[in-house]
């Protein structure tokens, strides 16, 4: 019997004791595939030799050191290889220990940032339905994932949802791409309306959205037209590239395919592709010069930001991702990988739709291929899935989820950027066989 406190109190999970590339091995020797990088996390795969290095060179130079004293040169050589290839004036970097921290840390500063600019009344925030940011407070509050937050009410924010962009569930049949993307955008500047511009201080939203709908990206011109709304109302843009960040794509930050830059972007799991707890926010100058020019202090902080360790552990990540070009071969591998599940299963009864962008796929499970009629949720399909799936030995993340009052399965596939193209054959067939 397991004494930590598991997940999920109903499975007895095995013991992963050895990770190698794209391999995770168990107590009992069984290798299993890593097919989702846990969460999108293992973008460089188990047991890279550099990044271990790194951490351990740290580890003898110095393991701590209070943020409230001192910062440190890998936290301040990271911050600066993040800024140099961020979009935008995105300038100043705060690193916390990972996702739900950062939405928290860009939901704070955000916050302040108006109250500092003499418009306190800001307060409101609009994100959208079916989203996910995280499990703190704020976080979850942020989220429009119903399942997740309703146990938890009444919730501490005054957060609104907004429908997501979602193409192939809610494009009308003679709309272009384009036109659907401008009018799921629409909700935006409506909303803002509806609860008055000057009571609104952000927009939260993942440019491909990850756990809840499946790699999802929005439209082209969706995110364009939401930073114009941003704009014109003076209501900060937010994005969340937690899970999609740090190359998954094909870009090392998820927005640069929309072309738009937010004011404060959020960051983790690949960051430190599971080496170390990190994560991180990233901020325009505007907002930091506010802050640095009013009060001087933003007020919100943890023990553990900056850490010296994980951000040595984040520093060895991104430059392996971009000295060794990962972040250049996800495209052609995504699509690699694209192809062979299409082809492994594009006519299968009961996969409906396989999507996303880079080495960020998902693929959507129904009762009917041709009417997209979802499972009953009784028949619990992502949690038999996953079941089959470790027993095939590939790890894939799988979800159940409610898009919009329609019940829905997927799975997300999200595999180390280091794959070859034998990885992708064992990958795709493995999915094949679990689905
Ligand atoms: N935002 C997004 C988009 C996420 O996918 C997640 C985690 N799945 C989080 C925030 C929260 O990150 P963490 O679990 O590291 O707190």
């Amino acid at each position: 019997m397991s004494n930590v406190f598991p997940r999920d109190t109903r499975i007895s999970p095995p013991v992963a004791v050895r990770g190698e590339g794209c391999y995770l091995i168990d107590s009992e020797g069984k290798r299993y595939f890593d097919g989702s990088g846990g969460a999108a996390v293992s973008c460089l795969g188990h047991g890279d030799a550099g990044v271990t290095a790194a951490i351990k060179d740290q580890l003898d130079r110095l393991a701590f050191a209070h943020t409230s004293f001192f910062t440190s040169e890998p936290a301040e050589a990271l911050a600066e290889l993040l800024i140099q290839h961020a979009p935008g004036d995105l300038s100043r970097v705060y690193f916390v220990s990972g996702g739900s921290e950062a939405v928290e840390a860009a939901l704070k500063l955000a916050r302040q940032y108006y109250v500092e600019i003499d418009q306190p009344e800001r307060s409101r925030i609009i994100a959208r339905r079916q989203s996910y940011h995280g499990n703190t407070l704020g976080a979850l509050a942020t989220g429009g994932n119903e399942w997740r937050r309703a146990q938890f009410g009444p919730l501490l924010l005054d957060v609104s949802h907004i429908a997501p962009c979602y193409e192939y569930r809610f494009k009308a049949e003679k709309e272009t791409a384009h036109e659907y993307g401008q009018r799921a955008a629409q909700e935006l500047e409506d909303e803002i309306l509806r609860l008055g511009p000057d009571t609104v201080m952000a927009f939260v939203a993942e440019p491909v959205v990850g756990a809840t709908l499946g790699a999802v990206p929005a439209v082209e011109g969706y995110f364009k037209r939401i930073r114009e709304i941003c704009d014109r109302y003076g209501v900060l843009l937010i994005l969340d590239e937690v899970m999609c960040g740090m190359g998954r794509t094909g870009y090392l930050y998820a927005c640069e395919a929309d072309g738009v830059a937010p004011d404060i972007l959020c960051i983790a799991k690949g960051l430190g592709a599971g080496y170390q707890p990190i994560g991180a926010m990233l901020c325009s100058g505007a907002i930091y010069d506010a802050i640095a020019s009013g009060s001087g202090f933003f007020q919100h902080g943890h023990t553990y930001i900056g850490h010296p360790v994980a951000t040595a552990a984040g520093l060895a990540v991104v430059r392996a991702l971009l000295d060794r070009g990962l972040v250049a071969g996800v495209t052609s591998l995504g699509e690699k990988l694209d192809d062979a599940l299409r082809s492994l299963l594009g006519q299968h009864p009961h996969v409906g739709d396989i999507r996303g962008r880079g080495l960020f796929r998902g693929i959507e499970l129904v009762e009917n291929r041709e009417t997209k009629a979802p499972f009953d949720p009784s028949q619990k399909i992502a949690a038999k899935l996953k079941k089959a799936a470790m027993e095939a030995g590939l790890i894939c993340y799988p979800m159940s989820g409610t898009i919009d009052g329609q019940k829905g399965d997927h799975i997300l596939l999200a595999p180390p950027f280091i794959m070859t193209d034998d990885h992708i054959g064992e990958l795709s067939e493995k999915v094949a066989i679990s689905v």
